[in-house]
C-alpha cells in the first residue's frame, strides 16, 4: 500500500518540521501552495507561523474554499498554533471556536509545559506566542487546557492545538493524522 499523502500548507511558517514529522510516522508529505496541490490528499496540516500573513496568502492563492472542501470531506486536518487560528470562526470557519491570538501575553511569549491530551496521552508542549481558545461551541471537545484555557480541541476530523508538536520528538498528533487518513472517499 502506498503511504498516505498529507499536505502541509506552506504559505508561511514552520512547514518543513511538519513534513519531517509526517515522514517519521510513515506519511508522504506534500507542500501545499495552490489549490491544485490539494488534489488527492489524504489529510492536511496547517502549521504555525503568522496568522495575518497566512490569511493574506490564502486569499491571494484562492485557497480558502478548496481548504474548506477538503476539511468537509472528512479527511483529517491538524492545525497548530497559527493553524488553530486559521481554523476558527473568524478565519476559515471550520472549527466552532474563537481563538485569541497571543493570548498568553508578552511575559509568556514562549514556554514549555507537560500536557495530557484526552484520548491522545501525555506530551511536552512548546508554546510560541500562542493563542488559546476563548470560546467553543457544544460540538467541540476540549482535550487539554493551560490554567483553564483550552489549548487542544477536536471537532470531528479536525484537531487543533495552540502549541508546536513538530518541535519535539513526540509524534502522537502526526500519528493521529495518519490513523485517520484514508477514512474518507
Ligand atoms: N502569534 C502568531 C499569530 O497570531 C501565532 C504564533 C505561532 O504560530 N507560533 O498568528
Amino acid at each position: 500500500m502506498s503511504p498516505p499523502v498529507v499536505g502541509v500548507l506552506a504559505i508561511q511558517g514552520d512547514f518543513e518540521a511538519h513534513a519531517r514529522a509526517l515522514r517519521d510516522v510513515g506519511g508522504e508529505p506534500r507542500i501545499v501552495r495552490t489549490p491544485e496541490d490539494l488534489d488527492g490528499l489524504d489529510g492536511l496540516v496547517i502549521p504555525g507561523g503568522e496568522s495575518s500573513t497566512m490569511t493574506l496568502g490564502i486569499e491571494r492563492e484562492g485557497l480558502a474554499e478548496p481548504l474548506r472542501e477538503l476539511a468537509r470531506s472528512g479527511r483529517p486536518v491538524l492545525g497548530t498554533c497559527a493553524g488553530l487560528i486559521m481554523l476558527d470562526r473568524e478565519h476559515l470557519g471550520l472549527l466552532d471556536v474563537t481563538a485569541r491570538r497571543n493570548a498568553f501575553g508578552r511575559q509568556l511569549h514562549s514556554f514549555e509545559t507537560d500536557l495530557d491530551l484526552d484520548g491522545l496521552g501525555p506530551l511536552r508542549a512548546v508554546f510560541i506566542r500562542a493563542p488559546w481558545v476563548e470560546e467553543a461551541g457544544g460540538d467541540v471537545e476540549v482535550l487539554a487546557d493551560v490554567d483553564g484555557h483550552p489549548v487542544a480541541v477536536r471537532q470531528g476530523n479536525i484537531l487543533a492545538v495552540a502549541f508546536h508538536p513538530e518541535l519535539t520528538d513526540n509524534r502522537t498528533l502526526h500519528q493521529w493524522l495518519l490513523a485517520h487518513a484514508g477514512v474518507a472517499s
